[in-house]
């Protein structure tokens, strides 16, 4: 019953299936600014849309509706519609923005009810001319404004109940009545349709385009920024430091005679500590660091405004972490790591052959160690700062 419920619940919103509420808050930052563009576009075009209604309006009405009618359809409407597009070019105003145009078609259907009162003594075409509106309305909520489902449920009822509301008070004849039911009926439930229709195929491209991301920056074993991602994000912190004077580390580090541990235990066996091992790395680390997987059983921990001294006490604990773990399907494994500082004209390749020429030395020193790249002028340059 509760699995029924629920892959009902994930059929209507894709979001579910996962079910996190930082999913949500990532799709509604992905969709924003397609979103901010549509409702820019759409409500300036339905403000000229008002503005030329209201130019064919002033052959049809008499004198007496005809000023309000104009105030409506020519002044207010068309300014507020100009103004939400306008509140469009600036992200900060996103929520009020988005109440506004929710609240806009309310006022537009209330603006029409009051038409239609006061046409009521005209011949009948005159009153009806207003009230059929009320459909477009509708379909225009959901379908078309760049409302949310839910914005837009809300909206489109309160003009949905206000019509009716209006329509049991007129007293108009009885088939008339049943008629305007009919199509406002099918107007809510095309629009609903829609809306939902389009939601949900929104949250699934969503999806996809974040799997597709995920595929491409994340290793699949152990879980880490692959080594495009990682490499990607080195040239970032060497702009940075450019820019701005700072400084970053890196550490690559290497798991000491990995082979052994395969030929062992087996292929599967290595598999699951590198997958053990990319946890401690990745829960060793500060949140704004990045932890990636340089190669088969190499890592490159990238560590921002991090002195080479500072990378050298979170490497040692990193391999103290490593050397006491208790890798339950193997032996205890130890590390070796090369640690070196960013240097004044260094470009990805540079600053990575030297953190590997630091592993090689620690290697060669006898392993489970760090080495770190020394330059006594740069470093006392560092300690100076
Ligand atoms: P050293 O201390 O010199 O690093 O010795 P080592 O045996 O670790 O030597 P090296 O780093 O050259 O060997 C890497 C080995 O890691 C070779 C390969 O079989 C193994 N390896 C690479 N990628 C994977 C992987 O994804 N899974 C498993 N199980 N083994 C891998
Ligand atoms: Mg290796
Ligand atoms: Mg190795």
């Amino acid at each position: 019953m509760f699995k029924l419920m629920r892959s009902l619940l994930v059929s209507f919103d894709p979001l579910r299936e996962n079910g996190s509420l930082s999913l949500k808050k990532e799709f509604e930052a992905w969709d924003q600014p397609a979103r901010m563009v549509q409702i820019r576009i759409i409500s300036f075009l339905t403000g000229l849309l008002y503005v030329i209604a209201s130019y064919i309006e002033r052959d049809i009405l008499s004198l007496d509706t005809l000023s309000f009618a104009t105030s409506l359809h020519l002044y207010f409407l068309p300014s507020l519609l100009f103004f939400i597009s306008a509140m469009t070019f600036f992200q900060r105003l996103y929520k009020p923005m988005i109440l506004i145009l929710a609240i806009s078609p309310v006022l537009a259907n209330m603006g029409n009810l009051y038409l239609t009162e006061l046409l009521r003594s005209s011949p009948i075409y005159l009153s009806e001319l207003y009230s059929t509106e009320v459909y477009l309305i509708v379909i225009w909520i959901f379908a078309i404004s760049g409302l949310r489902f839910s914005y837009a449920l809300v909206s489109a009822s309160m003009c949905f109940v206000m019509t009716l509301g209006y329509q049991v008070y007129s007293l108009m004849p009885e088939e008339i009545f049943y008629l305007h039911q009919l199509w406002m009926f099918s107007a809510f439930s095309f629009g609903i349709v829609t809306a939902f229709i389009l939601e949900k195929n929104n949250k699934r491209i969503f999806l996809d385009a974040r799997k597709l991301e995920q595929l491409a920056t994340i290793d699949k074993l152990s879980g880490l920024y692959n080594r495009m991602k990682i490499e990607t994000y080195c040239e970032i912190e060497i702009e940075r430091a450019k820019l701005y004077n700072e400084t970053f580390s890196l550490i690559l580090i290497d798991i000491d005679y990995f082979k052994e541990i395969n030929d062992t235990y087996g292929h599967n066996t290595g598999d699951r500590v590198i997958e053990q091992l990319s946890k401690i790395l990745q829960k060793s680390v500060r949140r704004i660091d990045y932890v990636g997987r340089w190669g088969g059983e190499e890592f490159l921990i990238l560590l921002p405004k991090t002195t080479a001294q500072q990378a050298f006490h979170i490497a040692e604990s990193i391999r103290v972490t490593i050397m006491e773990n208790d890798f339950s399907s193997a032996r205890n494994i130890t590390i070796s790591a090369g640690i070196t500082e960013y240097m004044n004209g260094d470009t990805t390749e540079k600053i990575i052959q030297r953190a590997d020429e630091e592993l090689y030395k620690a290697k060669e020193s006898g392993r489970n160690q760090i080495q770190m790249y020394d330059v006594p002028f740069f470093i006392e340059m560092q300690e100076q700062r």
